[in-house]
């Protein structure tokens, strides 16, 4: 660790050599990581350029055709990158948004650095785009991980079983990267560097004249992005929810819970900062441990995942051969009632719980874990074939939810047909796989609590049995 305070863990050469002795800044390309504050790749940045006595610039690329991205999607990160260009400017350092492919504005603003800094992604575009700006950049490009806990490769060499087996892994480092880093203050200020880039005004406009999909609209008005709102609804969390953390985990009726995941996927909050906060909560020591057990081990878990399956993360056949071969057994078994993609989506089965989960996530972009469970265990018990169940659910998750098109998405997902879980007693439909009905939930929790809940926030009826 060097005066930054960045674990060396943390901090990758993507292209060697020497800085460009005629460019005029650093370049941070920022795409995972879209904060300020507890950004490791910025400060990284920001030392370099103290060393090297030259100016910073942030760059960010913004492409209409993100994968799988909607309105909703673009609303909330527009949000957090106009709190990010506010930041930047508080700390002497030029934002610089241009719209287009993410690599090639970096690639670009790359033509006048001294040397690259970016962070780090785990899906497959995050990783090639990363991988074309190593390719082509004129000078230094180093990766700098700012938004997993305990770098993917210092937490395991390979693709784990389960919880149980990157739990220890996990325990026995993540002390070691929770220092918070520091660049210092920039020397030169960057903020009068003529770097032309796209102000970020009237968002909802932006979103309008964008060529995405405006079939999914911004819920702004339940969940604002932006780091400074990270902060603040976690902070409401710590004061006001965390003592029933652990005892509510599995009541979704209440809402004792975080809120940070969408705030992790588009990188306006840190875990490491996460972690720090609620390390300090001492005299919740059950919900603290719940708390690490769900970001720390169940998140890195999928990221351990997505990293190490490589190309099949989003795909059935990634699954274990255990479960492949239990669900193929039982292909052929009667679903009844078994419905159309649009029925589920438009939330009309029979089950009024389940419609209530579809509506929460059509409404305001979020479910609570237990009702994703169950949610995405139905649609194996209704859609054709596993292998269409897994289509549907994957679909509807990234579509919906803020938190979508994230490790997290593709893991848990998968979890639903048995990765990262063990074999079951044999059933219909879904063979060894673990089953979840409705008998079980009414054990569990007030599901019509729940479909009240949702009832309220959607201003809709819910209907089922
Ligand atoms: C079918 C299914 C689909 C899911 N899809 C997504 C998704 O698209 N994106 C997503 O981020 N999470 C997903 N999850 C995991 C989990 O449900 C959400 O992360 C969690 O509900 C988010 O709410 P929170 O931030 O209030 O969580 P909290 O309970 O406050 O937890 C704190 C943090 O821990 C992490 N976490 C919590 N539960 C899990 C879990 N089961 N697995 C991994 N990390 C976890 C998240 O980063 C979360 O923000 C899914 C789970 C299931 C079963």
């Amino acid at each position: 660790m060097k005066d930054h305070k960045i674990a060396e863990g943390r901090i990758q050469t993507l292209k060697e050599g020497d800085a460009n002795e005629e460019g005029k800044y650093v370049l941070y390309w920022m795409q995972q990581s879209q904060r300020t504050h507890w950004n490791h790749a910025l400060e990284y940045a920001i030392a370099r350029a103290n060393e090297l006595d030259c100016a910073v610039v942030v760059g960010f690329g913004l492409m209409d055709d993100y994968p799988e991205a909607n309105a909703r999607h673009y609303t909330f990160m527009l949000e957090g990158l106009k709190d990010v260009g506010e930041a930047l400017s508080d700390r002497k350092c030029k934002f610089v948004l241009r719209f287009g492919h993410p690599a090639e504005v970096a690639l670009e603003l790359g033509k006048d650095a001294r040397l690259i800094v970016c962070d780090r992604g785990y899906l497959r575009h995050q990783r090639a785009w990363r991988s074309q700006l190593a390719d082509q950049a004129e000078c230094p490009v180093i990766q700098v991980e700012s938004d997993i806990v305990v770098p993917v490769e210092q937490a395991s060499e390979k693709q784990e079983y389960a919880a149980r087996t990157i739990r220890k892994k996990l325990m026995g480092q993540y002390q070691d990267y929770l220092e918070e880093p520091k660049g210092g203050n920039p020397q030169k200020d960057g903020r009068y560097l003529s770097v032309s880039g796209e102000p970020v005004r009237n968002i909802p406009k932006m979103v309008e004249q964008m060529s995405v999909d405006h079939s999914v609209p911004a819920v702004s008005e339940l969940f604002k992005g932006g780091q400074s709102e990270a902060e603040r609804v976690f902070e409401n969390f710590l004061d006001n929810h965390f003592s029933d953390y652990d005892e509510h985990r599995n009541q979704p009726q209440t809402d004792d819970v975080s809120h940070m995941s969408k705030y992790l996927h588009f990188g306006h909050v840190a875990p490491a900062y996460l972690l720090h906060r609620v390390k300090e909560a001492k005299h919740h020591s059950k919900n603290r441990e719940s708390f690490i057990e769900e970001l720390l081990v169940r998140r890195e878990l999928s990221i351990n995942y997505c990293y190490y399956a490589k190309e099949d993360y989003d795909r059935f056949k990634g699954l274990p051969d255990w479960a492949l071969e239990t669900l193929e057994d039982h292909k052929s078994d009667e679903r009844d009632p078994s419905y159309r993609l649009q029925t589920l989506e438009e939330a009309k089965t029979d089950d009024a719980y389940w419609n209530a989960a579809m509506m929460e996530m059509k409404h305001t972009g979020y479910m609570h874990n237990y009702m994703r469970m169950y949610w995405g265990k139905r649609i194996i018990a209704w859609a054709p074939t596993p292998s269409t169940a897994f289509k549907w659910a994957l679909h509807l998750n990234n579509k919906y939810f803020l938190d979508g098109r994230d490790c997290n998405s593709f893991a848990n997902v998968s979890w639903l047909f048995g990765q990262h879980d063990r074999g079951w007693t044999e059933r219909p439909i879904f063979g060894k796989v673990r089953i979840m009905k409705q008998s079980g939930l009414k054990r569990k929790f007030k599901p019509d609590q729940y479909v009240e809940k949702v009832e309220e926030l959607s201003g809709e009826k819910i209907n089922g049995g």
